[in-house]
């Protein structure tokens, strides 16, 4: 680290003289061929039309940036006035051709001291203008008291006279001036995610500071700032800050940006797997990838393309219009943090959320409010300008962020215009092809005949799989990076039974699964005559089989495809794009419709399961490195009481056999926490209240539990992950995380004998459930109830009458003993296979 100079107190009262840098005609920044500069996006000033080919400094002060472009200088002059001098516009693209520079960045220089040349008839044949604005950057702190524009100036003639604004002028700097000189050694380059980091680590320091790389700065509170130095991997880095904690902002910077270059390169393997996982294909044109959902489709690839939002152009006055921008704003940063994604999204959300808050895009937009634009086209040609940035810095990591930026400028088009966008309508047969889906994607997908999903990142018990079985959808998951290459309205074969997408198959292939199609349509429609009679075993043990539900609407459904009551209703999902909490009485409606669309069946509710990869914005939880461990379920219910009261107290009031299912539940103390709360709310009585095991504590206390709560029901893709220690979202680790994997089936099965000494019943509800080939040993190891995706109902229960009690034990067994998840899953498919060989 050396010490820097500090820069000089700047004085009240001083008036600073700017001069024409360059001779030509002064004309008001409104004439500039660019919105950029007509709206004074970049600040306020002055535009010369160039007579002449050098360019002077129109004051004292210091180059403090000078890009290898050489297409434009920013001078710091010594009151701390801020002055961009643009030659021409869009002169970016000529990377310096043309420009010669006299002075070097850092260099102090005297005004009218000679700092550029261009040569004008090379640049009159390429460039759009040769307009060249001359504007204050940080005009926040200055105004421009006096300027001419209307007749021809001559170099070094007085062009503006700017006054320090009181106030912005007291700021001093107290303490040190610190810089260290870096190394970046970042595999991606300065990228969103660490430069959000960095954006947060500086917040806590009270210094201002600054990261210059290859001739630019950028303040660290902006992370697009950041973003734009285009640094990339072994730039040199050049940390500067002033102010009391100087020394400390700085190493902690540096510290910091040594912590993601390891981290970056510990999952830098991550990368190529996924690459070779997706060119692991079975044959030329096959993509592979996970079951989501099971089944087969015949369909269309088609991306999801998101709807233009209404764009009002009038403002009407900057006030109000920087009021509007500023709601709409908190509204989509309210959203960002309530939606329900984990993994690798919660990294793109965290950009999402150091955009939305970056003092520069903000002090961009609020220029062009103050220029007479109205917010929605302030807010646009703020980002469109840094996305413009980012995209020609031909950095394909940056480059995504560019898409970051334009997806964040519609969700706020959309705040503004108070509508909400249209519901994406694909057409009819289409298999939608997406690098990962929210579940909000899902929901809103709702009513629209989708043939199949296919996503590129995501996992088998991810939440969009859940919805997707639910839907009775296929869905495969994990297809990695070559999916998003499949060429939209391509004819595509998703047999997501068999892990594999077909692009444009031949006249045989297409056949040979309409023929499959086709059989499994005669038996699926067998299955389905049949749904309403009970699944017994062939020798007579009855099985209660029920359904997941995620919505009152799927109840009617789950009933037609002869589900005998809802064995989990996932509360959470009524309530992903919600930013406040549902009231008692809102609840208590949608709880009831349900009970009533079961008809007098049993409904399971399960409280809130909140956290975790499945945050809601009304309930939020403080960051977390690993949510999967933190406040998730139960412990962020009793974190919070009031809600889960709340939510109690509605479901007290729902008429019919209801009964309450506590998520993520270790141990007693967690279900004689709400059963206390219970005793309060129904002193006369409360309905059965089970909890789910779901955590390695709850399987192996299994007694423990089965003599307190009313019912067990076993929830396989939570324990899968915990027991696994594999992250349910993890795209790599997605064709490992098998419930069939021997350790989990030895836990159910404990879980199982437990429950069943105790006499209480244990059911299971996770995607294992749904699995035709676990079902005979979920029998086998003493479950007696499953409840599963609504739509694989029916052929659930056509699979337990063909199986006997004998037969499933004796296979459980075995399975309990083998090595793996595909040697129990080779052995079901040997010996008891189901009626379509499915594989998942
Ligand atoms: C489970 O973990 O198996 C379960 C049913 O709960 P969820 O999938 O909603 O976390
Ligand atoms: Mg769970």
């Amino acid at each position: 680290m050396k010490p820097l100079e500090s820069p000089p107190a700047p004085g009240v009262s001083e008036v600073l003289v700017v001069q024409a840098p360059v001779a030509g005609w002064a004309a008001p920044l409104d004439e500039a061929p660019d919105p950029v500069f007509a709206g004074r996006m970049l600040g306020d000033g002055v535009a010369i039309d160039p007579t002449a080919e050098t360019v002077h400094a129109p004051c004292d002060g210091v180059i403090i940036a000078l890009p290898r472009t050489r297409h434009a200088v920013t001078i710091r002059a010594d009151n701390g006035a801020e002055l961009l001098i643009h030659v021409g516009l869009e002169t970016v693209a000529l990377a310096g051709e043309g420009f010669t520079a006299h002075v070097d960045e850092g260099a102090r220089v005297r005004r009218g001291e000679k700092i550029l040349t261009f040569d004008m008839d090379f640049l009159a044949g390429r460039v759009r203008s040769l307009l060249t604005p001359v504007v204050i950057t940080n005009g926040e702190r200055f105004e421009i008291v006096h300027r001419v524009t209307g007749r021809e100036v001559r170099a070094g003639e007085a062009l503006m006279q700017l006054r320090p604004l009181a106030g912005a002028a007291a700021v001093t700097h107290a303490g040190e001036t610190v810089s260290a000189e870096l190394l970046l050694d970042l595999p991606h380059g300065l990228h969103a995610r660490p430069a959000a980091r960095v954006v947060a680590t500086a917040q806590a320091f009270q210094a201002e500071v600054e990261l210059a790389a290859g001739g630019r700065r950028a303040d660290v509170r902006s992370a697009v700032a950041m973003m734009a130095l285009g640094a990339s991997p072994g730039a040199h880095l050049t940390v500067t800050a002033r102010g009391p904690e100087a020394a400390q902002a700085v190493e902690a910077i540096r510290t910091l940006l040594a912590v993601i270059a390891e981290e970056e390169r510990a999952a830098a393997p991550l990368a190529p797997t996924l690459a070779a996982l997706a060119a692991h294909t079975k044959e030329a044109g096959v993509l592979t990838g996970v079951t989501a959902a099971p089944g087969l489709a015949i369909g269309v690839a088609v991306r999801l393309t998101p709807p233009e939002p209404p764009l009002v152009e009038a403002s009407r006055g900057a006030e109000a219009e920087s009021h509007a921008l500023a709601g709409a704003i908190e509204e989509v940063r309210a959203r960002v943090a309530g939606s329900g994604v984990g993994g690798a999204q919660r990294d793109i959300l965290a950009a999402h959320q150091a955009f939305l808050a970056d003092p520069e895009l903000r002090a961009a937009a609020e220029r062009g409010l103050r220029a007479g634009l109205s917010a929605g086209v302030a807010w646009r040609a703020a980002l469109r300008r840094v996305a413009a940035d980012l995209q020609a810095l031909d950095d394909p990591h940056l480059a995504a962020r560019a898409d970051d930026l334009l997806d964040l400028e519609r969700q706020v088009l959309w705040a503004l215009s108070g509508e909400t966008p249209p519901p994406p309508r694909p057409p009819a047969g289409a298999v939608l092809i997406a690098e990962e889906l929210l579940p909000s994607q899902l929901v809103a997908l709702e009513g629209a005949r989708v043939a199949g999903f296919c996503t590129a990142r995501g996992g088998a018990t991810s939440h969009v799989a859940i919805l997707a079985a639910a839907a009775g959808v296929p869905a495969l998951a994990a297809i990695g990076p070559d999916l998003l290459q499949v060429p939209e309205g391509a004819t595509v074969i998703l047999d997501a039974d068999a892990g594999t997408l077909r692009v444009a198959p031949d006249r045989a292939a297409l056949e040979a699964a309409q023929a499959a199609l086709g059989a499994r349509e005669s038996r699926r429609r067998a299955d389905r005559a049949a749904a309403a009679e009970p699944a017994a075993l062939a020798d007579g043990l009855r099985i209660e089989v029920m359904a997941n539900l995620g919505a009152v609407a799927e109840a009617a459904e789950a009933v037609a495809q002869g589900a005998e009551g809802c064995g989990l209703f996932r509360t959470e999902f009524l309530y992903l794009d919600r930013t406040v909490p549902p009231d008692e009485a809102e609840q208590a409606g949608l709880y009831q419709a349900a009970a009533e669309a079961l008809g007098g069946r049993p409904l399971t509710i399960r409280t809130l399961d909140a956290g975790g990869d499945k945050p809601l914005a009304f309930a939020p939880a403080p960051a977390e490195t690993n949510p999967a461990l933190g406040l998730r379920g139960l412990r962020a219910a009793l974190r919070t009481p009031a809600l889960l009261r709340t939510q109690l107290a509605a479901i007290l009031k729902v008429r019919g056999p209801v009964r309450i299912l506590l998520p993520m539940v270790n141990d007693v103390a967690d279900l004689r926490a709400v059963r206390r709360m219970l005793d309060e709310l129904a002193p006369a009585g409360a309905p059965q209240l089970g909890v789910m095991v779901e955590t390695p504590a709850a399987a192996l206390l299994a007694d423990q539990l089965a003599a307190e709560a009313d019912f067990l029901s076993i929830g396989t893709n939570d324990l899968t992950q915990y027991v696994l220690a594999m992250d349910r979202e993890h795209p790599e680790l997605a064709p490992r995380l098998d419930g069939l994997h021997p350790a989990v089936l030895r836990l159910i099965a404990q879980a199982a004998a437990a429950a069943a000494a105790a006499g209480k019943p244990a059911s299971v509800c996770g995607g294992l459930a749904s699995d035709p080939l676990a079902a005979p040993l979920l029998v086998g190891v003493g479950v007696r109830g499953l409840s599963a995706a609504p739509a694989a109902v029916p052929a659930l229960k056509a699979r337990l009458r063909g199986l006997t009690l004998d037969a499933c034990r004796v296979a459980a067994h075995a399975a309990l003993d083998l090595p793996s998840a595909e040697a129990v899953r080779a052995l079901v498919r040997e010996r008891l296979p189901p009626a379509d060989g499915a594989s998942s």
